[in-house]
């Protein structure tokens, strides 16, 4: 991988088993943690798995809180997410990642594709392809650039306009990914209704390269039906060589992992694309 560093390791603090109390504390911490600017948007590249050009990026949440340091957000997310709070902070992430990108869009003239995270959550809410419309507006970002990923275990029994909602931000121009894809109990019949562009292959699969050969097989097949599909495939938890090799010899045409870089905060994001620009 071109001058992306692999040695940007980050650790977070061990979060102890929580109390019915704890929660509550840890609730409200967060709501404070949304006023007091404490969330941070970082920056995971996704490279062409051919040439290893930067294509785009993922945007991923951190909390850093002034005591505890870096929490990780598969601790709070889940918490945001019973709390309702994630509908409030999911925008927040949406508006900075597509001001970020549009910047470094402008900055490196290059056509970077941004992926945000969306929660169920927040497309139960009635207005989310107005709030996405809105941040299109105002960033400027070219929409066909936005890419929205949904997780695989959403369902059409607790989100009724599913199909509506993610078929309204296509017509808008965006571009809708299925994440964590093979976790969860879709029927194929389902993901042929999904309105989709891409799947992104979950990294329980991708460990399993050069491990398990079942799971090699879950990815070829992947990766094939994605294609008779007429959907792209990223890969993600992309760690050594030979998960490289295999994913980029069966054809998946994108990577996204710690062998190539780290989620990075904006600054070193932007850094690395310098550096990356002069070679
Ligand atoms: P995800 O969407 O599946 O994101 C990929 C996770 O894999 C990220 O964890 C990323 O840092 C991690 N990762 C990337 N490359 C590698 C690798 O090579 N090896 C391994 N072991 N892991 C890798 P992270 O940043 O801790 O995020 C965890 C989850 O939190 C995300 O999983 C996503 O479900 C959720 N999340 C993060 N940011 C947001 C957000 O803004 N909104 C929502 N709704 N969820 C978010
Ligand atoms: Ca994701
Ligand atoms: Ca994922
Ligand atoms: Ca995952």
């Amino acid at each position: 991988a071109k001058g992306m560093g692999r040695n940007n390791f980050q650790t977070y603090v061990a979060v102890p088993e929580e109390s019915h109390q704890q929660r509550i504390a840890l609730e409200t911490k967060l709501r404070v943690a949304e006023r007091n600017n404490e969330l941070r948007v970082y920056y995971q590249p996704q490279v062409d798995s051919l040439t290893e050009d930067i294509v785009g990026m993922e945007a991923l949440i951190r909390w850093e809180h002034p005591e505890l340091g870096m929490i990780s957000p598969g601790f709070f997310i889940p918490l945001a997410e019973e709390t309702g709070l994630i509908v409030s902070i999911g925008e927040w992430v949406l508006r900075v990642a597509c001001n970020d990108t549009k910047r470094w869009q402008n900055r490196f003239n290059l056509p970077l594709r941004i992926s945000v995270n969306l929660s169920a959550l927040q497309i139960k809410q009635p207005n989310l392809v107005e709030i996405v419309r809105n941040v299109i507006d105002e960033t400027g970002i070219d929409p066909t650039l936005l890419d929205l990923e949904v997780t695989e275990s959403i369902s059409v029994k607790s989100i009724p306009n599913l199909m509506e909602t993610l078929q309204a931000l296509r017509d808008l121009g965006c571009r809708i990914s299925i994440d964590d894809f093979g976790t969860g109990q879709s029927s194929l019949d389902y993901i042929r209704r999904f309105p989709a562009d891409k799947i992104k292959i979950d990294q329980v699969f991708v460990r399993n390269i050069g491990v398990d050969p079942d799971d090699e097989a879950i990815v070829r097949a992947t990766i094939n039906m994605a294609h008779s599909l007429k959907l792209g495939v990223v890969a993600e938890g992309v760690e050594i060589e030979e998960h490289f090799n295999f994913l980029r010899d069966h054809g998946c045409e994108e990577l996204q992992g710690y062998l190539f870089c780290r989620p990075l905060a904006p600054v070193s994001f932007e850094n690395m694309l310098a550096e990356r620009e002069r070679l």
